[in-house]
């Protein structure tokens, strides 16, 4: 008698459990399809909702991203959209070429976050704009029209003295090249002896020859030869504290500098310098210079010198105050800023509340880009060059320190993941 009672009652809280969840997930499934339905109808109880568009995950949009459930909350609609589901912190790059970080390490889930906070995520590419129309034009064919856009797309190198296939050379930007790079050279590194040239002479080239060697290490078979063709003068724009110890650093480990000339042309199997010089090559890496997106001055917005978008201190085009930018990819018209993530990541609450602020019509921040930055290059090896003021250090508490910092900045933003 006793335990039919206990079965009854244990019957009749798993239906009512069962029936709960049932229902709950009715509600949720009907939440989500009229959400959706009217966040692409750009909707929300009839009207017509402001439509902010984001153009490129990047480091300059991390706490935007962060507070998009905010921004649909207020009942605004979001759009963000670029070419990978994944943004890659650049800062780590190296390192994850040279297996101190996996991919993984080193990315954060933009399509999830978008998504989860009930923002759209649109894997495109954005190639023109027309300011007039407020629209949006994307490389498969698609036009978006917005309220308020923002812009944080990034930078690339310049691939103009590639001549004829290029199979065998990788840009330093985006850093998914990278990656596919280290697969590649993993393999290579245990068949045969190659010679890898790096193509640039500032920091990015020290970094790639430093953890391409640190790769080539833990391969442990093969050891390759590795050149880089620095122009005229490695590391000219750095002073002389860091500059030395750079060098010597790389060359230490047989890295050979070449620093008689800039190079003309590139073919998958040689470098050719103005000077008539050819080396031949099995590898290359593109680590010149980067230079903002072609989007704005294609599309005939203000640019700066570089041809960035020009903003003024609210991160604001002038002209157009209802479009914004940060990162790489703009010109900040008070003060040219060095193409860092540093100030990529300094703009994001300036950005997170100015766009908010242009949505509901309040008043714009100031970006202040602050005091100078701390500079730590990962030269491979675990070894790490620190410049601070007045301090340059090199040695392993350098990159220990650049790690845990990186490493922190990783953890907060990816964080936001597993939270939602
Ligand atoms: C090898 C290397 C190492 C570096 N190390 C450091 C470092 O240690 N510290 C440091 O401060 N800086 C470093 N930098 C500089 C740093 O990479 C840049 O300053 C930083 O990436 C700028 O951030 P961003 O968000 O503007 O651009 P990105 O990081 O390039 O992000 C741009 C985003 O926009 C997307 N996108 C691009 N085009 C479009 C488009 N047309 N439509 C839509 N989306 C688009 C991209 O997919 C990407 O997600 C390094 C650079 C390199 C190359």
């Amino acid at each position: 008698m006793k335990k039919k009672f206990i079965w009854q009652v244990w019957v009749n809280l798993w239906t009512a459990f069962n029936l709960k969840v049932t229902r709950n997930l009715k509600v949720t499934r009907n939440i989500m399809i009229t959400n959706d339905l009217e966040a692409h109808m750009g909707k929300r109880g009839g009207k017509m909702r402001k439509h902010l568009v984001l153009i490129g995950g990047g480091h300059a949009h991390m706490m935007t991203l962060e507070n998009i459930g905010k921004f649909v909350e207020k009942g605004f609609k979001i759009t963000v959209i670029g070419p990978s589901f994944y943004h890659y912190y650049s800062g780590m790059g190296p390192g994850m070429l040279g297996g101190t970080y996996t991919p993984k390490d080193i990315r954060f889930a933009t399509q999830d976050v978008v998504q989860k906070q009930g923002g759209i995520f649109v894997k495109d590419r954005a190639i023109r704009i027309d300011p007039v129309k407020k629209q949006i034009y994307t490389k498969t064919g698609h036009t978006f029209s917005y309220d308020v856009v923002s812009f944080n797309a990034g930078s690339y190198v310049p691939m103009q003295a590639v001549r004829g296939k290029n199979d065998n050379i990788y840009s330093v930007k985006p850093i998914e090249k990278l990656m596919e790079a280290a697969d590649k050279l993993k393999q290579l590194f245990s068949q045969k002896k190659i010679s890898i040239s790096i193509v640039g002479g500032g920091p990015s080239a020290a970094e790639v020859a430093g953890n391409v060697w640190q790769l080539a290490k833990k391969v442990n078979q093969y050891m390759p030869d590795i050149h880089i063709f620095a122009g005229n003068k490695f590391m000219a724009r750095f002073p002389e504290s860091i500059r030395v110890r750079v060098l010597s650093s790389l060359c230490k480990r047989d890295i050979q500098i070449f620093e008689t000339g800039y190079v003309k042309n590139i073919k998958q199997d040689e470098i050719c310098l103005e000077t008539g010089e050819i080396f031949p090559t099995d590898f290359i890496f593109m680590a010149l210079g980067v230079k903002p997106s072609t989007l704005f001055e294609e599309s005939g917005l203000p640019v700066g010198p570089d041809k960035g978008l020009l903003v003024n201190k609210y991160l604001q085009c002038e002209k157009y105050p209802e479009i914004f930018g940060g990162g790489d990819c703009i010109y900040f018209k008070d003060q040219p800023l060095d193409k860092v993530g540093v100030y990529a990541v300094r703009q994001n609450p300036v950005l997170l509340h100015n766009l908010m602020a242009a949505l509901e019509g309040k008043n714009l921040e100031v970006f202040d880009p602050g005091p100078e930055y701390l500079l730590i290059f990962n030269i491979g090896g675990g070894v790490g060059v620190l410049k601070k003021k007045g301090l340059v250090f090199k040695g392993k508490i350098a990159f220990m320190i650049k790690n845990y910092i990186d490493q922190k900045f990783m953890k907060k933003f990816q964080a936001i993941e597993k939270v939602l």
